[in-house]
């Protein structure tokens, strides 16, 4: 049977993992390797957290785990019910499928909003344009006038 460390350190930082036992979670009747009696074991989560030097949390991810109701032991959830781990990966892979689904659309909305904005800004520079080009013949028919009547 598989103990997770507690905590461990490394040269940059530390492994964090918090243990939560699940409300309505799973119950088994099994020898703990780590207490040698026969106990019942108590389905949990594991938080796993990796932080550089306890400030910059780096990755953090859950797993399941079963937990020894005596010492606290933990040990792998599908080491105990292999049969489910097929089902996990199943729904794992979905939840990954719907990511990347929703990844896609907001690149398509961003490149849309980033359309909008050029041809936006193309628009004005176009009305810019035009607006200086009647500035000058406004200014060019004021010369014609002034040319004829003689006056400044
Ligand atoms: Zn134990």
């Amino acid at each position: 049977m598989l103990r997770y460390n507690r905590d461990y350190e490394e040269d940059f930082g530390s492994c964090i993992q918090l243990i939560m036992r699940m409300s309505g979670g799973k119950k088994i009747t099994l020898k703990c390797s780590s207490c040698s009696k026969q106990n019942i074991f108590y389905e949990c989560e594991v938080d796993e957290s990796f932080k550089a030097y306890f400030v910059v949390e780096l990755w953090k991810r859950t797993k399941k785990a079963m937990q020894c109701g005596e010492c606290l032991g933990v040990c792998d959830y599908f080491e105990i019910f292999p049969q489910e781990r097929g089902l996990e990966e199943q729904l794992d892979a979905e939840r990954k499928r719907k990511q990347a689904e929703v990844e896609t659309q907001r690149k398509l909305n961003e490149e849309r909003e980033k359309r909008l904005k050029e041809q936006a800004a193309q628009e004005q520079r176009e009305k810019d344009r035009r607006r200086r080009e009647m500035e000058v013949d406004d200014e060019l028919a004021k010369l014609k006038r002034n040319m004829r009547t003689g006056m400044p």
